[in-house]
């Protein structure tokens, strides 16, 4: 059976057949200490939205490791260590990088630019998507559960 959005590795599989709700290019200094990368593509599902068929096959961490405490956690494949998705322990969102975590990037496009922060001296985005500082205002986390 197909879905609208596959990913995950080969021993952990996630999908989602409903849209995310919410896609941005993260600028915050805890994806670029996670991911390496200078910016991260994330996307946010309904955390009833994003499926995982093999979810005790995961190991988590929190995802931010100065705040261990914060409600995100980073799950990876037990077996090959490919980082699967983050969830929240508030049940509110589940979210995913699409190029780390076995989504096709171009079927999820960014809509904005998210905590982009002028004091790390990185030019102001100019492709002219909106440019944030945290999340763009007119988000609203779901309840959780
Ligand atoms: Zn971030
Ligand atoms: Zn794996």
């Amino acid at each position: 059976m197909s879905h609208k959005y596959e990913g995950g590795c080969e021993h952990v599989h996630t999908h989602a057949d409903n849209e995310p709700i919410d896609n941005h290019t993260c600028h915050c200094s805890v994806c670029k200490s996670v991911t390496t990368q200078p910016t991260t593509h994330v996307v946010f599902f309904n955390h009833g939205d994003l499926h995982v068929d093999n979810p005790g096959h995961m190991n988590r961490q929190p995802f931010n490791a100065n705040n261990p405490d914060g409600p995100l956690e980073l799950c990876t494949c037990a077996t090959c260590g490919t980082p699967i998705m983050l969830d929240d322990k508030q049940s509110r969102i589940r979210a995913i990088v699409p190029n780390l975590m076995g989504y096709d990037p171009a079927s999820l496009p960014a809509t904005y630019h998210a905590f982009y922060d002028p004091a790390t001296g990185v030019p102001r985005p100019s492709d002219g998507r909106p440019v944030h500082e945290g999340l763009r205002p007119e988000f609203t986390w779901p309840a959780g559960s």
